[in-house]
Protein backbone atom coordinates (compact mmCIF):
# COMPACT_ATOMS: atom_id res chain seq x y z
CA UNK A 1 0.00 0.00 0.00
CA UNK A 2 1.23 3.73 -0.96
CA UNK A 3 1.82 5.93 2.24
CA UNK A 4 -0.27 8.40 2.52
CA UNK A 5 2.03 11.53 3.44
CA UNK A 6 0.84 14.23 6.01
CA UNK A 7 2.57 17.47 5.42
CA UNK A 8 5.53 17.80 7.48
CA UNK A 9 7.04 20.07 9.60
CA UNK A 10 8.59 22.65 8.20
CA UNK A 11 6.19 22.24 5.16
CA UNK A 12 6.57 23.23 1.50
CA UNK A 13 4.28 26.09 0.10
CA UNK A 14 1.35 24.45 -1.02
CA UNK A 15 2.59 25.04 -4.53
CA UNK A 16 5.38 22.72 -4.11
CA UNK A 17 2.66 20.43 -1.97
CA UNK A 18 0.15 20.43 -4.66
CA UNK A 19 2.77 20.13 -7.35
CA UNK A 20 3.62 16.81 -5.79
CA UNK A 21 0.74 15.29 -5.93
CA UNK A 22 -2.15 17.08 -8.89
CA UNK A 23 -2.27 17.06 -12.36
CA UNK A 24 -0.19 20.26 -13.75
CA UNK A 25 -3.33 21.89 -15.29
CA UNK A 26 -3.88 24.66 -13.60
CA UNK A 27 -2.00 28.43 -14.12
CA UNK A 28 -0.99 29.65 -9.93
CA UNK A 29 -1.13 33.07 -9.04
CA UNK A 30 1.65 33.66 -6.69
CA UNK A 31 -0.73 33.76 -3.82
CA UNK A 32 -1.06 31.32 -0.74
CA UNK A 33 -4.53 32.04 0.61
CA UNK A 34 -5.53 30.58 3.90
CA UNK A 35 -8.97 32.98 4.76
CA UNK A 36 -11.39 35.00 3.51
CA UNK A 37 -13.47 37.73 5.44
CA UNK A 38 -15.59 39.95 2.93
CA UNK A 39 -14.45 40.94 0.12
CA UNK A 40 -10.51 40.18 1.20
CA UNK A 41 -8.42 37.14 1.13
CA UNK A 42 -5.38 36.73 3.49
CA UNK A 43 -2.02 34.91 2.60
CA UNK A 44 -0.62 32.79 5.75
CA UNK A 45 2.07 35.46 6.31
CA UNK A 46 -1.00 38.16 6.93
CA UNK A 47 -0.95 40.27 3.68
CA UNK A 48 -4.73 41.22 3.23
CA UNK A 49 -5.57 40.81 -0.77
CA UNK A 50 -8.84 42.94 -2.38
CA UNK A 51 -10.46 40.11 -4.13
CA UNK A 52 -12.25 41.54 -7.28
CA UNK A 53 -11.94 38.00 -8.93
CA UNK A 54 -14.46 36.05 -6.21
CA UNK A 55 -12.78 33.15 -7.56
CA UNK A 56 -14.35 32.70 -11.28
CA UNK A 57 -17.30 34.72 -9.71
CA UNK A 58 -18.25 32.21 -7.09
CA UNK A 59 -17.61 33.92 -4.34
CA UNK A 60 -21.15 36.23 -4.59
CA UNK A 61 -21.32 37.23 -1.29
CA UNK A 62 -17.87 37.55 -0.42
CA UNK A 63 -16.17 35.06 2.26
CA UNK A 64 -18.13 34.06 5.80
CA UNK A 65 -20.79 35.62 4.82
CA UNK A 66 -23.22 35.46 8.16
CA UNK A 67 -26.08 33.95 6.99
CA UNK A 68 -24.39 31.19 4.16
CA UNK A 69 -22.37 30.27 6.97
CA UNK A 70 -25.85 29.76 9.15
CA UNK A 71 -27.39 28.18 6.45
CA UNK A 72 -25.23 25.46 5.59
CA UNK A 73 -24.27 24.60 9.65
CA UNK A 74 -28.03 24.66 10.34
CA UNK A 75 -28.53 22.01 6.89
CA UNK A 76 -25.14 20.32 7.71
CA UNK A 77 -26.92 19.30 11.50
CA UNK A 78 -30.18 18.49 9.98
CA UNK A 79 -29.82 16.60 7.13
CA UNK A 80 -26.33 16.27 5.19
CA UNK A 81 -27.60 14.56 2.16
CA UNK A 82 -29.94 12.74 0.11
CA UNK A 83 -30.10 11.26 -3.15
CA UNK A 84 -33.21 12.32 -5.91
CA UNK A 85 -34.39 9.30 -4.87
CA UNK A 86 -36.40 10.90 -2.11
CA UNK A 87 -38.07 14.02 -2.53
CA UNK A 88 -37.35 17.03 -0.15
CA UNK A 89 -38.92 19.95 1.25
CA UNK A 90 -35.27 22.40 1.06
CA UNK A 91 -35.17 20.83 -2.41
CA UNK A 92 -38.70 22.14 -3.69
CA UNK A 93 -37.66 25.51 -2.02
CA UNK A 94 -34.38 26.14 -3.78
CA UNK A 95 -36.43 24.96 -6.84
CA UNK A 96 -39.34 27.50 -5.98
CA UNK A 97 -37.34 30.38 -5.18
CA UNK A 98 -35.23 29.73 -8.49
CA UNK A 99 -38.26 30.13 -10.34
CA UNK A 100 -39.50 32.98 -8.77
CA UNK A 101 -36.17 34.99 -10.02
CA UNK A 102 -37.07 33.93 -13.99
CA UNK A 103 -39.37 35.60 -16.56
CA UNK A 104 -42.50 34.34 -16.70
CA UNK A 105 -42.29 30.86 -18.64
CA UNK A 106 -39.18 29.28 -17.17
CA UNK A 107 -40.91 27.05 -14.62
CA UNK A 108 -39.23 23.66 -14.28
CA UNK A 109 -35.66 23.24 -12.91
CA UNK A 110 -33.05 20.52 -13.17
CA UNK A 111 -30.14 20.76 -10.24
CA UNK A 112 -27.02 19.66 -10.91
CA UNK A 113 -22.99 20.17 -9.47
CA UNK A 114 -21.70 22.51 -12.12
CA UNK A 115 -22.08 25.04 -15.13
CA UNK A 116 -20.46 22.58 -17.71
CA UNK A 117 -22.73 19.59 -16.78
CA UNK A 118 -25.76 22.59 -16.56
CA UNK A 119 -24.91 23.08 -20.43
CA UNK A 120 -24.53 19.74 -21.13
CA UNK A 121 -28.28 19.18 -19.86
CA UNK A 122 -29.44 22.14 -22.05
CA UNK A 123 -27.65 20.76 -24.72
CA UNK A 124 -29.56 17.31 -24.25
CA UNK A 125 -32.78 18.85 -23.73
CA UNK A 126 -32.83 21.13 -26.93
CA UNK A 127 -31.54 17.60 -28.82
CA UNK A 128 -34.39 15.80 -27.34
CA UNK A 129 -37.08 18.57 -28.35
CA UNK A 130 -35.62 18.72 -31.72
CA UNK A 131 -34.45 15.06 -32.95
CA UNK A 132 -32.65 14.52 -35.85
CA UNK A 133 -31.32 17.94 -36.28
CA UNK A 134 -27.04 17.89 -35.68
CA UNK A 135 -26.19 21.71 -35.34
CA UNK A 136 -25.83 23.82 -32.30
CA UNK A 137 -24.95 27.80 -32.94
CA UNK A 138 -22.48 29.46 -30.53
CA UNK A 139 -20.74 32.60 -30.67
CA UNK A 140 -17.31 33.36 -31.04
CA UNK A 141 -15.06 33.51 -28.01
CA UNK A 142 -17.70 31.05 -26.10
CA UNK A 143 -17.10 29.68 -23.48
CA UNK A 144 -19.26 26.68 -21.76
CA UNK A 145 -17.48 24.56 -19.93
CA UNK A 146 -15.34 21.25 -20.28
CA UNK A 147 -17.86 18.34 -20.41
CA UNK A 148 -17.93 16.75 -24.33
CA UNK A 149 -20.95 18.48 -25.28
CA UNK A 150 -20.31 21.51 -23.10
CA UNK A 151 -16.54 21.81 -24.70
CA UNK A 152 -17.86 21.23 -28.37
CA UNK A 153 -19.09 24.68 -27.98
CA UNK A 154 -16.32 26.34 -26.59
CA UNK A 155 -14.44 28.26 -28.98
CA UNK A 156 -11.02 27.12 -29.19
CA UNK A 157 -11.65 23.87 -27.75
CA UNK A 158 -9.70 21.56 -29.79
CA UNK A 159 -6.56 22.68 -28.17
CA UNK A 160 -7.16 20.16 -25.40
CA UNK A 161 -11.10 18.57 -26.38
CA UNK A 162 -8.94 15.32 -26.80
CA UNK A 163 -12.03 13.34 -27.48
CA UNK A 164 -11.61 11.45 -31.07
CA UNK A 165 -14.43 13.75 -32.47
CA UNK A 166 -17.61 16.09 -31.34
CA UNK A 167 -20.96 14.97 -30.70
CA UNK A 168 -22.43 17.64 -33.24
CA UNK A 169 -21.59 20.10 -35.67
CA UNK A 170 -21.21 23.79 -34.18
CA UNK A 171 -21.13 27.36 -36.16
CA UNK A 172 -19.56 30.15 -34.53
CA UNK A 173 -21.28 33.55 -35.19
CA UNK A 174 -19.10 36.76 -34.87
CA UNK A 175 -20.48 39.25 -31.90
CA UNK A 176 -22.81 41.51 -32.75
CA UNK A 177 -23.48 40.15 -36.27
CA UNK A 178 -26.69 39.46 -36.47
CA UNK A 179 -26.88 39.15 -39.81
CA UNK A 180 -24.91 36.25 -39.41
CA UNK A 181 -26.92 34.47 -36.96
CA UNK A 182 -29.71 35.02 -38.87
CA UNK A 183 -28.11 32.76 -42.06
CA UNK A 184 -26.39 29.91 -39.38
CA UNK A 185 -29.97 29.68 -37.82
CA UNK A 186 -31.41 26.96 -40.44
CA UNK A 187 -33.62 23.88 -39.53
CA UNK A 188 -31.02 21.67 -39.07
CA UNK A 189 -30.02 23.81 -35.82
CA UNK A 190 -31.44 22.27 -32.68
CA UNK A 191 -30.00 25.17 -30.57
CA UNK A 192 -28.57 28.33 -30.47
CA UNK A 193 -26.36 29.02 -27.05
CA UNK A 194 -25.10 32.54 -25.95
CA UNK A 195 -23.41 33.87 -22.59
CA UNK A 196 -25.66 37.19 -23.00
CA UNK A 197 -22.27 38.91 -21.19
CA UNK A 198 -19.41 36.50 -22.34
CA UNK A 199 -16.93 35.95 -19.29
CA UNK A 200 -14.06 33.99 -20.14
CA UNK A 201 -13.87 35.81 -23.50
CA UNK A 202 -13.35 39.12 -21.57
CA UNK A 203 -16.64 40.95 -20.25
CA UNK A 204 -18.19 40.96 -24.28
CA UNK A 205 -21.94 42.11 -23.93
CA UNK A 206 -23.84 40.56 -26.65
CA UNK A 207 -26.30 43.49 -26.58
CA UNK A 208 -30.20 43.64 -26.05
CA UNK A 209 -30.23 43.70 -29.62
CA UNK A 210 -28.14 40.48 -30.82
CA UNK A 211 -29.53 39.10 -27.67
CA UNK A 212 -33.28 40.14 -29.32
CA UNK A 213 -31.82 38.92 -32.89
CA UNK A 214 -31.12 35.35 -31.40
CA UNK A 215 -34.82 35.50 -29.88
CA UNK A 216 -36.31 35.80 -33.07
CA UNK A 217 -33.93 33.58 -35.54
CA UNK A 218 -34.54 30.68 -32.81
CA UNK A 219 -38.53 30.91 -33.15
CA UNK A 220 -38.13 31.39 -36.99
CA UNK A 221 -36.42 27.89 -37.67
CA UNK A 222 -37.60 26.07 -34.51
CA UNK A 223 -34.26 25.92 -32.44
CA UNK A 224 -34.00 25.93 -28.43
CA UNK A 225 -32.56 29.19 -27.26
CA UNK A 226 -30.12 28.79 -24.28
CA UNK A 227 -29.35 31.79 -22.03
CA UNK A 228 -25.52 30.61 -20.15
CA UNK A 229 -25.80 32.37 -17.51
CA UNK A 230 -23.56 30.19 -15.26
CA UNK A 231 -20.84 33.37 -15.36
CA UNK A 232 -23.24 36.45 -15.70
CA UNK A 233 -26.53 35.57 -13.77
CA UNK A 234 -27.46 35.66 -9.83
CA UNK A 235 -27.35 39.20 -9.56
CA UNK A 236 -24.36 40.32 -11.50
CA UNK A 237 -25.98 42.41 -13.91
CA UNK A 238 -27.65 44.31 -11.38
CA UNK A 239 -31.23 42.09 -11.93
CA UNK A 240 -32.13 38.89 -10.73
CA UNK A 241 -30.61 37.32 -14.16
CA UNK A 242 -29.23 38.37 -17.43
CA UNK A 243 -32.78 37.69 -19.18
CA UNK A 244 -34.18 39.81 -16.72
CA UNK A 245 -31.84 42.48 -17.16
CA UNK A 246 -32.12 42.44 -21.36
CA UNK A 247 -36.10 42.10 -20.97
CA UNK A 248 -35.26 38.72 -23.48
CA UNK A 249 -36.38 35.11 -22.52
CA UNK A 250 -34.61 32.20 -23.70
CA UNK A 251 -36.34 28.77 -23.87
CA UNK A 252 -33.56 27.99 -21.12
CA UNK A 253 -31.35 29.43 -18.64
CA UNK A 254 -28.13 27.52 -16.63
CA UNK A 255 -26.65 28.60 -13.68
CA UNK A 256 -23.77 27.86 -11.95
CA UNK A 257 -20.57 29.41 -9.68
CA UNK A 258 -22.43 31.64 -7.16
CA UNK A 259 -25.68 30.41 -7.38
CA UNK A 260 -24.66 28.91 -3.72
CA UNK A 261 -22.40 31.00 -2.46
CA UNK A 262 -19.57 28.84 -2.80
CA UNK A 263 -20.74 25.68 -2.28
CA UNK A 264 -20.80 23.23 -5.74
CA UNK A 265 -24.09 23.65 -7.50
CA UNK A 266 -25.96 24.82 -10.86
CA UNK A 267 -28.83 24.84 -12.36
CA UNK A 268 -31.07 24.08 -15.94
CA UNK A 269 -33.91 26.52 -15.92
CA UNK A 270 -36.47 25.44 -18.74
CA UNK A 271 -39.86 26.01 -20.30
CA UNK A 272 -41.88 23.25 -19.40
CA UNK A 273 -42.45 22.49 -23.36
CA UNK A 274 -39.50 21.98 -24.08
CA UNK A 275 -38.93 18.95 -21.58
CA UNK A 276 -42.01 17.90 -22.90
CA UNK A 277 -42.34 13.64 -22.97
CA UNK A 278 -38.98 13.72 -20.64
CA UNK A 279 -39.51 11.12 -18.05
CA UNK A 280 -37.68 9.06 -15.22
CA UNK A 281 -34.22 8.19 -15.87
CA UNK A 282 -33.76 10.89 -18.99
CA UNK A 283 -31.77 12.98 -17.30
CA UNK A 284 -29.76 12.21 -13.69
CA UNK A 285 -27.19 12.70 -11.07
CA UNK A 286 -25.99 11.95 -7.81
CA UNK A 287 -24.84 15.02 -5.60
CA UNK A 288 -27.23 17.32 -8.07
CA UNK A 289 -30.17 18.72 -5.93
CA UNK A 290 -28.58 17.79 -2.36
CA UNK A 291 -29.55 19.55 0.49
CA UNK A 292 -26.80 21.54 1.30
CA UNK A 293 -26.56 23.01 -1.72
CA UNK A 294 -30.46 23.16 -2.01
CA UNK A 295 -30.26 25.38 1.48
CA UNK A 296 -27.61 27.81 0.15
CA UNK A 297 -29.54 28.52 -2.90
CA UNK A 298 -32.69 29.33 -1.01
CA UNK A 299 -30.55 31.73 1.48
CA UNK A 300 -29.14 33.19 -1.88
CA UNK A 301 -31.89 33.96 -3.45
CA UNK A 302 -32.97 35.40 -0.17
CA UNK A 303 -29.98 37.34 0.37
CA UNK A 304 -30.28 38.97 -3.39
CA UNK A 305 -33.32 40.42 -2.29
CA UNK A 306 -32.68 40.86 1.74
CA UNK A 307 -29.81 43.00 1.10
CA UNK A 308 -30.58 44.95 -1.64
CA UNK A 309 -27.82 42.92 -3.79
CA UNK A 310 -28.76 43.94 -7.30
CA UNK A 311 -29.13 48.04 -6.74
CA UNK A 312 -25.75 47.78 -5.00
CA UNK A 313 -24.31 46.22 -8.43
CA UNK A 314 -25.90 48.83 -10.37
CA UNK A 315 -24.44 51.50 -8.17
CA UNK A 316 -20.82 50.07 -7.94
CA UNK A 317 -20.76 48.90 -11.47
CA UNK A 318 -21.83 52.32 -12.50
CA UNK A 319 -18.95 53.89 -10.27
CA UNK A 320 -16.34 51.78 -11.27
CA UNK A 321 -17.06 52.83 -14.88
CA UNK A 322 -16.94 56.62 -13.94
CA UNK A 323 -14.10 56.71 -11.53
CA UNK A 324 -11.20 53.58 -13.30
CA UNK A 325 -10.86 54.27 -16.87
CA UNK A 326 -7.49 55.99 -15.40
CA UNK A 327 -3.69 54.97 -15.30
CA UNK A 328 -2.92 51.97 -17.97
CA UNK A 329 -6.95 51.25 -17.90
CA UNK A 330 -8.15 52.42 -21.71
CA UNK A 331 -11.36 51.85 -21.53
CA UNK A 332 -14.05 49.44 -19.54
CA UNK A 333 -16.41 46.75 -21.37
CA UNK A 334 -19.20 43.98 -20.14
CA UNK A 335 -22.21 44.91 -17.39
CA UNK A 336 -22.72 44.94 -13.76
CA UNK A 337 -19.77 43.20 -12.36
CA UNK A 338 -18.42 41.33 -14.78
CA UNK A 339 -16.63 44.15 -16.18
CA UNK A 340 -13.34 43.97 -18.63
CA UNK A 341 -10.59 46.29 -18.06
CA UNK A 342 -8.80 47.53 -21.76
CA UNK A 343 -5.05 47.95 -21.52
CA UNK A 344 -2.86 48.29 -24.35
CA UNK A 345 0.06 46.54 -22.89
CA UNK A 346 -0.90 42.71 -21.93
CA UNK A 347 -3.60 42.47 -19.37
CA UNK A 348 -1.22 40.09 -17.63
CA UNK A 349 1.29 43.18 -16.15
CA UNK A 350 -1.24 44.83 -14.97
CA UNK A 351 -2.78 42.24 -12.99
CA UNK A 352 0.46 41.59 -11.43
CA UNK A 353 1.17 45.13 -10.96
CA UNK A 354 -2.36 45.16 -9.21
CA UNK A 355 -1.32 41.97 -7.63
CA UNK A 356 1.97 43.55 -6.09
CA UNK A 357 -0.56 46.24 -4.93
CA UNK A 358 -3.08 44.06 -2.70
CA UNK A 359 -5.63 43.55 -5.35
CA UNK A 360 -6.60 40.20 -7.23
CA UNK A 361 -7.78 40.32 -10.47
CA UNK A 362 -8.41 37.87 -13.55
CA UNK A 363 -6.92 37.03 -16.89
CA UNK A 364 -9.24 36.66 -19.81
CA UNK A 365 -9.43 35.22 -23.11
CA UNK A 366 -8.61 38.52 -24.85
CA UNK A 367 -5.07 38.95 -23.55
CA UNK A 368 -5.56 42.37 -23.23
CA UNK A 369 -8.89 42.51 -20.77
CA UNK A 370 -8.42 42.43 -16.94
CA UNK A 371 -11.24 40.80 -15.57
CA UNK A 372 -13.50 41.69 -12.71
CA UNK A 373 -15.70 39.43 -10.97
CA UNK A 374 -16.12 40.96 -7.76
CA UNK A 375 -18.25 40.17 -5.27
CA UNK A 376 -21.70 41.95 -5.33
CA UNK A 377 -21.48 42.91 -1.71
CA UNK A 378 -18.49 45.08 -3.14
CA UNK A 379 -18.48 48.82 -1.79
CA UNK A 380 -17.36 52.15 -3.09
CA UNK A 381 -14.31 52.26 -0.69
CA UNK A 382 -12.93 48.64 -2.02
CA UNK A 383 -13.37 50.74 -5.77
CA UNK A 384 -11.62 53.79 -3.63
CA UNK A 385 -9.25 51.28 -3.11
CA UNK A 386 -8.74 50.30 -7.21
CA UNK A 387 -8.55 54.09 -8.38
CA UNK A 388 -5.26 54.43 -6.04
CA UNK A 389 -3.79 51.66 -7.31
CA UNK A 390 -4.84 52.20 -11.00
CA UNK A 391 -3.43 55.74 -10.32
CA UNK A 392 -0.26 54.73 -8.46
CA UNK A 393 0.73 52.25 -11.67
CA UNK A 394 -0.26 55.52 -13.93
N1 LIG B 1 -20.36 28.60 -18.69
C1 LIG B 1 -19.72 29.75 -18.43
C2 LIG B 1 -20.25 31.02 -19.01
C3 LIG B 1 -18.59 29.76 -17.61
O1 LIG B 1 -17.95 30.90 -17.36
C4 LIG B 1 -18.13 28.54 -17.07
C5 LIG B 1 -16.92 28.49 -16.22
O2 LIG B 1 -16.11 29.37 -16.21
C6 LIG B 1 -18.82 27.37 -17.37
C7 LIG B 1 -19.94 27.43 -18.17
C8 LIG B 1 -18.37 26.05 -16.80
O3 LIG B 1 -18.66 25.99 -15.46
P1 LIG B 1 -17.95 24.89 -14.52
O4 LIG B 1 -16.50 25.22 -14.47
O5 LIG B 1 -18.66 25.04 -13.21
O6 LIG B 1 -18.22 23.58 -15.16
Amino acid sequence: MKEIATAPAGAPSAEEAEAKVFLPVYHHLDLEVERGEGVYVFTADGRRYLDLYGGHAVAIFGYGHPQLVRTLDEQARSLFFQSNAVPLQVRAAAGRKLIGISPPGLDKVFLINSGAEANENALRLAFRRNPGRQRVVAIEGAFHGRTAGAAAITANSSRWYAFPHKPFEVDYVPRGDAQALRRAMTEEVAALIVEPVQGQAGAFALGKEFLEAGRAAADACGAVYIFDEVQCGMGRMGAPLAATFYGVTPDIVTLGKGIAGGFPAAAVLTKPEVASGLGVGDLGTTFGGGPLACALISTVVDCLRTENICANVREISAYIRETCRIGPVLDIQGEGLLLGLRTAAPGKLLQNALLERGILTGSAGDPHIVRLLPPLTLQREHVDQLIEALREIG
